[in-house]
């Protein structure tokens, strides 16, 4: 029975070799990418917010909870860039959780009530696509406008503004997607009618775009991702995880985590579980 996220989906078309990685064999890095933190305590600032004003809450204050989860977050080996140090992400964090309020209130969107009385919020959700086969994904929100219709919007922390056509093609909101429909009883909806992201762009004064909304995905949409998705589980089963090397201007390895043990067959700053070893000399 494999499993499949948004996460290992676009892995899967970056490189199957750095899904077997990252997927099979469970090779970790020691360090963590400060974007990573920074996106995780940014989102929990966001849907503490989102959280109070669902349940008619009082706001806490939203830079202390950017500034908790952010510790936590880098009680760790942390890697940063020479533009992004910890000083300046703190700061940029302040400022990008407590203009969030302002443009959420803006969008005009609340947040959909589930049968259980509990907002939509950071929801698990799971599908089967067949016997040995699941879809799983965690969604960030599910929204409501005035006209009641369903609504699932992704955060982003993001270096720029998504570019129009992404929100029609990302594969992360077509397994949302699947996953609401599949889950429509249970969430209380009949349908979804729109999708999209809302970016939240890391400069050094943030700006909190308005979240760009394209409609639901259709049945043709639907049933082309799943047949992607069947791809992607017979790679699986037949072991097909081939190196991508693409173009000299789009070739994934320098961002790859797994750059020097794919090149050179060096293991220092990954963490490999034990069993998973011997593998590596078939890789
Ligand atoms: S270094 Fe390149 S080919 Fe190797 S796993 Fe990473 S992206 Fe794939």
């Amino acid at each position: 029975m494999l499993t499949l996220s948004a996460n290992k989906i676009i892995t899967a078309d970056t490189c199957k070799r750095m899904m077997y990685y990252r997927y099979i064999l469970g090779i970790k890095t020691s360090v963590k990418s400060a974007n990573l933190a920074f996106g995780s305590a940014i989102d929990t600032a966001c849907t503490t917010y989102l959280y109070a004003i669902s349940m008619g809450l009082s706001v806490p204050n939203l830079e202390d909870i950017f500034l908790g989860k952010w510790e936590e977050e880098t009680d760790c080996e942390i890697e940063y860039t020479v533009t992004k140090t910890p000083e300046k992400l703190v700061d940029m964090g302040k400022k990008m959780v407590n203009l969030f309020p302002q443009a959420w209130e803006k969008s005009g969107l609340m947040i959909l009530v589930m049968p259980d009385g509990g907002p939509a919020l950071q929801v698990k959700l799971s599908a089967q696509l067949s016997d040995t086969l699941g879809l799983v994904g965690y969604l960030d929100l599910i929204a409501m406008n005035d006209d009641g219709e369903i609504i699932i919007i992704d955060l982003k922390t993001a270096a720029a503004s998504y570019g129009d056509l992404f929100a029609w093609q990302s594969d992360q909101l077509t397994s949302y997607n699947i996953l609401v429909e599949a889950n429509r009883h249970t969430l209380g909806i009949d349908a979804v009618n729109k999708l999209g992201f809302m970016c939240l762009l890391k400069k050094v004064k943030p700006v909190i775009e308005q979240p760009k909304l394209v409609r639901a995905r259709s049945s043709q949409e639907n049933a082309e991702f799943r047949s992607k998705c069947f791809d992607i589980e017979r790679d699986f089963q037949q072991g097909r995880f081939h190196k991508a090397s693409r173009h000299a201007f789009n070739n994934p390895c320098d961002l790859c985590n797994f750059k020097q043990l794919c090149t050179f067959g060096d293991t220092e700053g990954l963490i490999i579980p034990e069993d998973k070893k011997p593998l590596l000399q078939v890789a």
